[in-house]
């Protein structure tokens, strides 16, 4: 949504905490920028996942431009999404923008606006509110990766934390074929082969991973 040159912090004096830089930023980043950011649409690679249950994501701008509207104003799930946000399945416990997001087939300037629109035409509350404090968390994270670049990829992060992690190649298997005993990990890893994965269900299946396994070097391994 935002540029770097639209934040009042430059690539090395970025805040470490979201909410700091949130507070510190939101008001200035918003009414000064936001509306005279121009986008270029460049020509979207086209998926078309079916998923049992799920969310049908059709590529290109007409079928994202299409679901903002379904979400927004046929729905009208927009003024609920903070309370339902969390959920794992189905189509509308949350936007599913992320797929056309990524693709540039739809630009979070034009989500800025639906909001905006929504706020006047409808009504303002804490979820549609919550729309943009989610998008401003992707800004976040490209600005974040401008201040530490590959740090945030070496095993002890930017802080260079020091960890004794566990090496076990069959562990990490049975993670990653989800087969760990615990349905909960196996259903977001076999819904991850569908191209998607809930918020809530990367939390689960990555915090698992490092925190109760205790594997993140393999996991390097495999992906560098
Ligand atoms: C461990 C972990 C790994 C993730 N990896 C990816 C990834 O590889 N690619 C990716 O696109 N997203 C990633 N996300 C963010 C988020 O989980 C997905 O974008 C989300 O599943 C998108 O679903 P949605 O569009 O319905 O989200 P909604 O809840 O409807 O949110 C709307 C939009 O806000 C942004 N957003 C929401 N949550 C986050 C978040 N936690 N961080 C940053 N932006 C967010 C996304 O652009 C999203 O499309 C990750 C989150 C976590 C916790």
């Amino acid at each position: 949504m935002y540029h770097l040159d639209d934040i009042p912090f430059n690539s090395s004096s970025m805040l470490d905490m979201y909410t700091q830089f949130h507070k510190a930023s939101f008001n200035s980043m918003v009414t000064n920028s936001v509306l005279t950011n121009t986008y270029d649409y460049e020509l979207p690679y086209v998926f078309d996942i079916l998923v049992h249950k799920g969310m049908k994501f059709m590529g290109g701008e007409s079928a994202a431009v299409g679901r903002v509207f379904e979400y927004f104003w046929k729905k009208d799930l927009v003024k609920v999404y903070k309370e339902t946000r969390n959920g794992k399945l189905g189509p509308d416990y949350s936007m599913k923008f992320s797929p056309w997001l990524v693709s540039r087939s739809l630009s979070p300037c034009y989500i800025y606006e639906e909001v905006k629109r929504y706020e006047r035409e409808r009504q303002a509350n804490d979820s549609i509110y919550g729309v943009l404090f989610e998008l401003i968390w992707r800004d976040y994270f490209r600005f974040i990766s401008l201040k530490y670049g590959n740090a945030l990829l070496h095993l002890g992060g930017p802080r260079k934390v020091e960890h004794k992690w566990i090496q076990d190649q069959k562990l990490f298997e049975s993670w990653r074929d989800g087969y760990t005993w615990y349905p909960l990990i196996h259903a977001n890893i076999k819904e991850l082969t569908t191209g998607y994965m809930s918020n809530r269900g990367q939390q689960i299946i990555c915090s698992f991973l490092v925190r109760d396994m205790g594997i993140l070097t393999i996991l390097r391994e495999q992906l560098f």
